[in-house]
């Protein structure tokens, strides 16, 4: 009998027996980020000449990769995250997965990679979703997180791109970012490592720029911070993001409340969070800016009380406020160290909206199950 096959006649579903209720609860009951998995992972093997051959949703399981698989040596993976979503009439949606496709393929286009027609991505994700949808948590703040990633997988120690690919998407529960209330980190500004160079892979979600993020995370907790602060490679003064996330500061200018973040120049990573949140505000009545911040912006803006609020974002912690900011030229502490008002109000916006508290005016929403 042949196997099973999806709507659209792309995938083949051979998806695993669902774990017990006692097992999956165990796990759900404190599931933190990225420890725990579903039962089942969607895999598309591309072959140059062929294209993308027909998906297979089968059990969780290790991926078979030949000893001298180009990713081992020489680094061609990408990869994205975007969450799954229980909604109050027991359905579930994700926020914006077509700009996590398209994100995605200009990741693949930077490291000469092939494109994934977004269709595919959003049916893996469905197919995905559907199967496993008992894995997504119910209360606002939890979600199942969605990572998709694409591998080189020819074996073949030569220079160039490979000419074998592989898609894999896999789904982890993830509990609340601050289950003991939004607490503002402390940040280590960053003037010996740099993330992301004008002509290089700021803007693309590749494994490789976390790899050389990690010993810069491990100065800032040296340093006693709990995240790194990245500034720019050429002028090593302006501000680019927060560890894998976005930055923005809060000003009162003219008694008018503005968010200001820094403008994509190629080295930052365009979040889909930051973009959203540009629009969030302005619909609260806030300015919304791109613009240029240099270090020293920072401290005097902050110090002549222009500058109210910092805070970071992204899709795993949505908002985290910056409490404290650490660099060689001393300590500022924003809003004595607490959450401020603005970044709460975003934060508890964006939330109501992925989790269908308040309507989806934006068309953000895509429904799955
Ligand atoms: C993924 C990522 C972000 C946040 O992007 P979102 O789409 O908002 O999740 C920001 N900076 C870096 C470096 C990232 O990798």
């Amino acid at each position: 009998m042949p196997p099973p096959l999806s709507a659209s006649g792309r995938f083949d579903l051979h998806p695993a027996p669902p774990v017990s209720d006692e097992t999956r609860a165990a796990k759900m009951k404190n599931p933190g980020f990225g420890r725990f998995f579903t039962e089942n992972m969607v895999v598309i093997p591309y072959k140059d000449g062929a294209g993308w051959g027909r998906g297979i949703l089968k059990p969780y399981s290790p991926i078979p990769i030949d000893p001298a698989g180009s990713v081992l040596h020489y680094g061609q993976a990408i990869f994205e995250g975007f969450k799954a979503y229980y909604q109050p009439d027991g359905s579930i949606k994700t926020f914006r997965p077509e700009a996590n496709a398209n994100r995605f393929n200009a990741s693949a286009d930077r490291l000469a990679m092939p494109n994934l027609p977004v269709e595919l991505f959003i049916e893996a994700a469905e197919l995905l979703i559907a199967q496993d949808r008992a894995w997504v948590p119910t209360s606002v703040g939890e979600s199942l997180y969605m990572r998709p990633f694409m591998i080189a997988t020819e074996a073949a120690l030569g220079v160039k791109p490979s000419n074998e690919y592989l898609f894999v998407l896999i789904a982890s529960p993830a509990g609340a970012y601050f289950p003991q209330g939004v607490k503002p980190v402390t940040v280590w500004i960053s003037e010996d490592y740099v993330r992301a160079a004008p002509g290089g892979t700021g803007f693309a979600k590749c494994a490789g720029n976390y790899a050389a993020s990690l010993v810069a995370q491990h100065q800032a907790k040296n340093e006693g911070c709990d995240q790194v602060v990245w500034i720019d490679a050429i002028h090593r003064k302006y501000i680019e993001e927060m560890g894998g996330m976005n930055i923005f500061f809060v000003y009162v200018e003219n008694g008018k409340t503005i968010i200001v973040t820094p403008t994509l120049t190629g080295t930052l990573l365009p979040g889909i969070t930051r973009l959203s949140l540009l629009e969030v505000a302005k619909e609260l009545g806030f300015g919304a800016e791109e613009r240029k911040i240099s270090i020293d912006d920072w401290e005097t803006d902050l110090r002549e009380g222009r500058m109210t609020e910092a805070f970071a974002c992204g899709t795993a912690a949505v908002i985290t406020p910056i409490g404290t900011v650490k660099s060689t030229r001393g300590t500022w502490v924003i809003k004595d160290g607490n959450q401020g008002p603005v970044s709460a109000k975003l934060r508890e916006t964006l939330l109501n909206i992925q989790h269908g508290v308040v309507p989806d005016t934006h068309g953000w929403m895509h429904k799955i199950v």
